[in-house]
């Protein structure tokens, strides 16, 4: 059966690290809306310029952009079976896009799940980050460090790199457009019946099995 789902949750509550494993446990992509940015932003596009500024700022790049982007995302052979939407939608009109998207394909979401992270533990979250620049691999400066230091525990990379906005400043930013423009979308697909909740605020790998205990087979 198809999955389609939306995973919500504040900047840096772990949806990514979350998408990612969902993507390998049921075969489905991950469509990361932020990793489509920093990807258009590294190659210099016309989109990845504009948008820069605005992801520096912690603010919202515009619901245009937003749901050009993933409207074209979508409609790749990959999606045929599922997605696991990942930063996207971040505010109602891009909700009200997505819907009409789908409407338009005949496909209906499965599920929207929240993986809920109280706002004083995302700080620290945060701005600890950093992954290996060869493999993607996550670490934390606290919570995950690599076994050996310098070295990825999983490809043996040296280089590891930090987002340009994961720090102090841009995160607070980041966690004001969270709860006055995304966190509306909550009631939104409550409303639809579509809303489960989740802890985020517990062992990774336990978060992992309450998704897969809510996704199924
Ligand atoms: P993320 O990797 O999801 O934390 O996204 C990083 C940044 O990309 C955000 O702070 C926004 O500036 C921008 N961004 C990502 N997804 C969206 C979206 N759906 N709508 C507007 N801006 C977005």
């Amino acid at each position: 059966m198809a999955k389609r789902l939306i995973l919500m949750g504040p900047p840096g509550g772990g949806k990514g690290t979350q998408a990612k494993r969902i993507q390998e446990r049921y075969g489905i992509p991950q469509l990361s809306t932020g990793d489509m940015l920093r990807a258009a932003v590294s190659a210099g596009t016309p989109i990845g310029k504009q948008a820069k500024t605005v992801m520096d700022a912690g603010k919202l790049v515009s619901d245009e952009i937003m749901v050009g982007l993933i409207a074209e995302r979508i409609d790749q052979a990959d999606c045929a079976t599922g997605f696991i939407l990942d930063g996207f939608p971040r505010t109602i009109p891009q909700a009200e896009a997505l819907d009409k998207l789908l409407k338009s394909k005949g496909i209906k979401l499965d599920s929207v799940i929240e993986v809920q992270v109280p706002d004083e533990k995302l700080v620290t979250r945060i701005t600890g980050r950093f992954t290996c620049k060869a493999c993607g691999e996550g670490y934390h400066d606290t919570f995950k460090t690599p076994k050996k230091a310098g070295v990825c525990d999983v490809c043996g990379g040296a280089e590891f790199s930090r987002r340009a906005d994961d720090n102090a400043e841009t995160v607070k930013a980041r966690l004001a457009a969270y709860h006055a423009q995304t966190a509306p979308l909550l009631p939104y697909y409550e409303g639809q019946g579509l809303l489960k909740v989740v802890d985020g605020d517990r062992d990774m790998s336990v978060v992992t099995a309450d998704l897969e205990a809510i996704l199924g087979r």
